[in-house]
C-alpha cells in the first residue's frame, strides 16, 4: 500500500506549487483497493461503523418524509436551521455543549479539518501532529503548505510535556496543534485531563490554534467522559473543534459540524461559500429528523454496548491466536486497536505483511500509513467496530497465518 502523487510525471503542466503537497490517502485508497478484490476479505482497514449499526429502516422512512422541494434547493451555508436546532438540543446534555452562533454544518469531519487549515495555515507554518496520527488530517495541513512537527503519544495521549523541547528544537513556535483527544485514531488513547489543561496553556503561550478533532467522543463504552477543551476554556478563539456524524450515524451521509468562536465562524462560512456553498441538504434533513424523533440517545447506547463487546472479543481473539506476538492498546471507546509486533515478529514490515494478509483474506492499515513521517513499520491498526465477532475471530486467525508466512519467508 503506497501513496501516489502523479505530479512527477506531469512536470510540464502548469500545476500550482501545492499540487506536489497533495499526497493522497492510503486509508481512503484502501476502499477501492478492497472493493476490487475478488476473494473474501475480513475488513479491519476502514474506520466504518458496522452495517448493522446504521439505522437503515428509520433512514428510509425519514428520507421519504423529508424529500420535498425545500430539501432540493440551496441551503444556508452555516447549515439547515432544523439540524442546528436539534443538534444543539442533543449536545446540551453531553460533555460538549455549544451554541447556535458557534456551529457550522460541514461535509463531514474532513471538511472541518480543511476549513481549519484554510483559515489558519500559511505555507511554511509549523503544525504539531501526533505520532501516530490520522494522516488524512496531517495531509490536510500539508496541502496548505504546513511543515509538520511530529510529537509522541503514550497511553495518556499526546505527550504534552515533550512539546516545549520539540518546539525549541524546531526553532519556531507552532501555528496549530492537531490533536484527536478521545480514543485517538489510530492508537485508541485518550488525552488526560492534566494534559488537556497543559495543552491549552501552551496554545496560549504560542498563540497557536488547537484543532480538536473528535469524531469518537460520543462512543465511550468504558470509564467516564473527560471535559472537552471547550468546557475547560469556554469562548476560546484558539479552539477549533471538528465533529462528525460519520462514526455515530453513517459516513456516507457526509454530515459533520465545526464549533468555533463566532468571529472565526464567519471566516468558516466565507471559506465554505468559496468551497461548496452548503452541505448536502437532504442528508442534513435526514440527520435532523433522526435526532428530532429522539433516536440518537438509544442508538448511541446500542453502539456503545455493541462496540464494547466487539473490542473485548477482538482482544480475546488476539490473545488466542497471537498471544504475546503482539501488544495491543486497550481503548475505552472509539473504533481502533493499535498493535505493535513483538519478539521475532517485530522484524516483519507491516507494509509487507499487508500484502500477505490480503492474500490470506484479511485487511488492516499498516503503521507507516498512519504516521506523517512513515514510522511504525512494526505496528498496524485494526478497526474492531465494523466486523461481527465471528468474522473478527476468522480475521485474526488469517492475520496469524499471514504473520507465520512472513516469519518463515
Ligand atoms: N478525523 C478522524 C480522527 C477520523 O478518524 C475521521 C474518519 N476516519 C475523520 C476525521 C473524518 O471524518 P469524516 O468521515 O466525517 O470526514
Amino acid at each position: 500500500m503506497t501513496r501516489t502523487n502523479p505530479t512527477r510525471s506531469a512536470a510540464a503542466l502548469p500545476l500550482a506549487g501545492r499540487a506536489s503537497s497533495l499526497i493522497g490517502s492510503v486509508i481512503d485508497s484502501s476502499t477501492s483497493l478492497l472493493a476490487a478484490q475478488k476473494h473474501d476479505i475480513v475488513r479491519f482497514a476502514m474506520g466504518s461503523p458496522a452495517d448493522e449499526a446504521v439505522p437503515l429502516e428509520e433512514f428510509r422512512d425519514i428520507a421519504a418524509s423529508v424529500l420535498d422541494h425545500s430539501s432540493m434547493t440551496y441551503g444556508a451555508t452555516e447549515g439547515e436551521p432544523r439540524l442546528i436546532e436539534n443538534l444543539l438540543g442533543y449536545l446540551q446534555d453531553t460533555a460538549d455543549p455549544t451554541a447556535a452562533d458557534r456551529v457550522t454544518i460541514t461535509a463531514g469531519g474532513m471538511q472541518g479539518l480543511d476549513l481549519a487549515c484554510k483559515i489558519f495555515i500559511d505555507p511554511g507554518d509549523l503544525v504539531i501532529v501526533e505520532s501516530p496520527t490520522y494522516t488524512n488530517g496531517s495531509a490536510t495541513a500539508l496541502s496548505y503548505g504546513a511543515d509538520l512537527l511530529e510529537a509522541p503519544i503514550d497511553e495518556h495521549g499526546l505527550v504534552v510535556e515533550a512539546l516545549p523541547d520539540l518546539v525549541a528544537m524546531a526553532g519556531r513556535t507552532p501555528k496549530a496543534i492537531y490533536t484527536i483527544p478521545n480514543f485517538q485514531n489510530p492508537s485508541g488513547t485518550t488525552l488526560s485531563l492534566a494534559r488537556r489543561q497543559q495543552l491549552l496553556e501552551l496554545a496560549h503561550l504560542w498563540n497557536a490554534v488547537i484543532i480538536d478533532d473528535d469524531p469518537y467522543g460520543l462512543l465511550r463504552f468504558e470509564g467516564t467522559d473527560l471535559p472537552s477543551f471547550q468546557s475547560l476554556s469556554p469562548a476560546d478563539p484558539l479552539l477549533f473543534s471538528v465533529r462528525t456524524f460519520s462514526k455515530i450515524l453513517a459516513p456516507g451521509l457526509r454530515v459533520g459540524w465545526v464549533d468555533t468562536d463566532p468571529a472565526i465562524r464567519q471566516l468558516v462560512i466565507n471559506a465554505k461559500q468559496a468551497m461548496d456553498t452548503c452541505t448536502n441538504v437532504p442528508a442534513q434533513h435526514i440527520v435532523a429528523e433522526f435526532i428530532r424523533r429522539g433516536g440518537l440517545d438509544s442508538h448511541l447506547a446500542g453502539l456503545r454496548t455493541e462496540y464494547r463487546s466487539r473490542k473485548n472479543a477482538m482482544q480475546q481473539s488476539l490473545r488466542r491466536h497471537l498471544g504475546d506476538r503482539v501488544s495491543s492498546t486497550d481503548p475505552e471507546g472509539g473504533f481502533f486497536l493499535w498493535l505493535t509486533l513483538q519478539g521475532a515478529d517485530a522484524q516483519t514490515s507491516t507494509r509487507r505483511l499487508f500484502e500477505t494478509a490480503l492474500a490470506e483474506g484479511v485487511a488492516f492499515i499498516p503503521g507507516p500509513a498512519l504516521s506523517a513521517g512513515g514510522k511504525f513499520d512494526d505496528a498496524l491498526r485494526l478497526c474492531f467496530a465494523s466486523t461481527t465477532i465471528d468474522r473478527a475471530e476468522e480475521g485474526i486467525q488469517r492475520l496469524a497465518r499471514a504473520m507465520d508466512r512472513e516469519l518463515v519467508g
